[in-house]
């Protein structure tokens, strides 16, 4: 089922979740442990995240360095695949544009169709971890728009062979990114707004956030996207700060900003347990407050820990 059928057919709000393939090497039953954790939320659907390749450096002789391409977590496709089969559940795999170029990306969206999948995250993808800057495959998308606008062509039946005539019309139901803190790049937020209008314009149907820490950064990005005519769902992404390093790491890798109150809190508790907790209950009164605010929907950023992820659903049931 498509995720805004989920959304306009909720009694109330949803629950959905974002899960990160194993790294290579481990096998799939950690996946399926996280999921069989969740299914007690009834999630409208669990998402599932794309990994660049990396670069890797090995000596050989002489000291010499090689540069070798590795992906380390692969399997976003075959996991979508496994998951809805054995738990009836919808999968959406964020599909990205670093790192594939068009045919690669039209292959994928192939397969992925014939699985039986019928939403999917696009997105630009992360720049290449020691590259800094974003750089596009030379036959790639440079920009989410320009993949959201692959698919939409593939939902008209048009594939990039212009020979193929009559072609199967996908029905993929396309989700997009927002950034209630803006994207990192963007100049200002109204700028990255009137990217996110373009991507509705031409066929985005819902939005999840990137992880805030203060509800007043969903509403007040929430009421701007409705002034500016981005009338689709909105579903807020939360994540519960879980250890002392992520009040760095997550400013580092997310471009978020963490409220001085929780920081504060953070900086004094005396064990991890007491971070974790700190943590936990600061994502509940989120949580809560959000759903009382009438969002469509809760999305969670598991990072593999299924656990205080099931806290906070279980508390705000
Ligand atoms: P875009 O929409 O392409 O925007 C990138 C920047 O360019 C923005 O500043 C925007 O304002 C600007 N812009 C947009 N269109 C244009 C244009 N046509 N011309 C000029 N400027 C433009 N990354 C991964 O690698 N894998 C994942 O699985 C993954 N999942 C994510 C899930 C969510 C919910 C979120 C919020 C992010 C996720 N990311 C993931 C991170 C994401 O790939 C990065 O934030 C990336 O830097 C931007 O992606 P985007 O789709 O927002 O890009």
């Amino acid at each position: 089922m498509k995720i805004t059928q989920h959304i306009a057919e909720a009694k109330s709000t949803l629950f959905s979740f974002e899960l990160l393939p194993p790294l290579k090497g481990e096998n799939i039953q950690r996946i399926h442990q996280t999921v069989e954790r969740l299914m007690e939320f009834d999630p409208a659907f669990v998402d599932v995240t794309y990994h660049r390749e990396e670069y890797v450096y090995h000596e050989v002789q002489s000291g010499l360095l090689q540069k070798r391409t590795v992906r380390k977590r692969p399997g976003t496709v075959g996991i979508c695949a496994a998951i809805s089969h054995k738990y009836n559940l919808d999968t959406v795999p964020h599909i990205i544009c670093g790192g594939f170029t068009k045919e690669e990306t039209e292959n994928a969206l192939i397969d992925l169709d014939f699985v039986g999948v019928e939403n999917v995250l696009v997105l630009r993808g992360d720049p290449i971890r020691s590259e800094g800057r974003f750089k596009a495959e030379a036959d790639g998308h440079s920009y989410a728009i320009d993949l959201l606008n692959q698919v939409a062509d593939m939902n008209r039946g048009k594939y990039l062979d212009p020979d193929l005539k009559n072609s199967n019309a996908t029905q993929f139901c396309i989700g997009v990114a927002g950034y209630p803190e803006k994207h990192f790049e963007a100049p200002n937020l109204a700028s990255d707004l009137r990217w996110l209008k373009r991507k509705v314009e031409d066929g985005a149907e819902y939005v999840i956030t990137q992880m805030f820490f203060d509800n007043a950064a969903y509403f007040d990005f929430v009421a701007k996207c409705r002034k500016q005519g981005i009338d689709i769902p909105i579903l807020p992404g939360l994540k519960p700060l879980t250890t002392k390093g992520q009040l760095n790491s997550l400013p580092q890798n997310f471009h978020v900003n963490l409220p001085d109150e929780l920081v504060d809190l953070i900086e004094r508790a005396k064990t991890k347990e007491a971070v974790k907790e700190i943590g936990v209950e600061w994502c509940i009164r989120q949580a809560k407050e959000l759903k009382d605010a009438g969002v469509p929907g809760l999305h969670f950023y598991t990072m593999g820990k299924a656990d205080p992820t099931a806290q906070i659903a279980k508390a705000v049931l």
